[in-house]
């Protein structure tokens, strides 16, 4: 491709795809690499990137009146019309003046989540009652931004005060508003499908004044997604994220700071029929 390479993160490239009569566009590439505990594993996921980037675009299509009713839209240009190499894989996107806030939304208790939980009995400012534990259901869901973290750093949870200091009060409540209303809807969407959204990240940027939902959405790298069949609160649910890599990570030994190991095949094919079938599920069509 010989499009100018704008960044590399963790799972995709961006490239500039600015054109004189649209001189704000890029081109998002998912790769196939997955990352875990932060570091990018050796072992590529075969069509990870296409699921991912058709669920997005799966979703965006189905938040889109939502987004409306806020004022707001998505960044999706195009899925189709992209370079012939990455086909399948990129979406042409609008380049955004992205917000330096992750959009966290939970209606369920998991991960950091249920550490902080159990250490302050609320999470992120909002008081909840005793005795939930891990994948318990929220009595209502609740928004918890975390910081944009550079490369190879954690992110970091926020409070509300503190997206009021990065992005402005009003700002801020939109977000939060806008975040728990696609929540609301895609976790709607989800249950009719038979899956629980635990929890999912969303980023939103600018396009002039208009607040616009960028990155990808609702996917299994940036979602928890349970089986509603198999729910059962108490340990860790069983998912179509990549829980399972971790699970196999953590029980070859590796200690989450040396180069990870490579996966073996049966985990690669495991992991790759996970997010097939998350795709499969959720949209009802079959990924082919
Ligand atoms: P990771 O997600 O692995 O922690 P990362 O977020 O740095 O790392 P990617 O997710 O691979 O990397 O790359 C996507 C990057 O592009 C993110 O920084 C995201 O905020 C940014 N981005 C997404 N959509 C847009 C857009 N429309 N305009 C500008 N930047 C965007
Ligand atoms: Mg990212």
């Amino acid at each position: 491709m010989d499009l100018p390479l704008v960044a590399r993160g963790k799972v995709r490239e961006i490239y500039d795809a600015s054109t004189p009569a649209a001189p704000d566009r890029l081109l998002l590439v998912a790769s196939d690499r997955i990352s875990a505990y932060d570091h990018v594993l050796p072992t590529p996921i075969p069509d990870k990137g296409k699921v991912l980037t058709r669920l997005s675009v799966w979703w965006f299509d189905q938040l889109a009146p939502v987004l409306a009713r806020f004022g707001a839209s998505h960044h999706l240009v195009s899925a189709t019309d992209v370079p012939p190499a990455v086909e399948g894989r990129a979406m042409l996107v609008r380049r955004l003046e992205m917000l330096p806030v992750e959009c966290v939304a939970r209606g369920y208790l998991s991960g950091s989540g249920t550490v902080e939980y159990r250490r302050t009995g609320s999470i992120c400012d909002v008081p909840l009652p005793p005795g939930l534990v891990e994948g318990s259901r929220l009595p209502e869901p609740v928004f918890t931004p975390s910081t944009k973290a550079a490369v190879g750093e954690h992110d970091e949870a926020i409070d509300f005060s503190a997206v009021v200091t990065a992005v402005g009060e009003e700002r801020a409540i939109q977000l939060r508003e806008l975040t728990l209303a696609l929540y609301a809807r895609a976790a709607e969407i989800a249950e009719a499908a038979g899956i629980i959204l635990a929890d999912t990240k969303f980023e939103f940027g600018l396009s002039g004044d208009e607040l616009v939902l960028g990155d990808e959405v609702l996917t299994p790298d940036s979602s928890r997604f349970w089986p509603a069949a198999t729910w059962s609160p108490g340990d860790v649910q069983p998912s179509y994220d990549k829980q399972f890599v971790r699970d196999w990570l953590t029980s070859s030994g590796w200690d989450r700071v040396s180069p990870p190991p490579e996966l073996p095949a049966d985990v690669v094919a495991a992991t790759r029929e996970r997010y097939v079938t998350a795709y499969e599920t959720l949209t009802g069509t079959a990924f082919g």
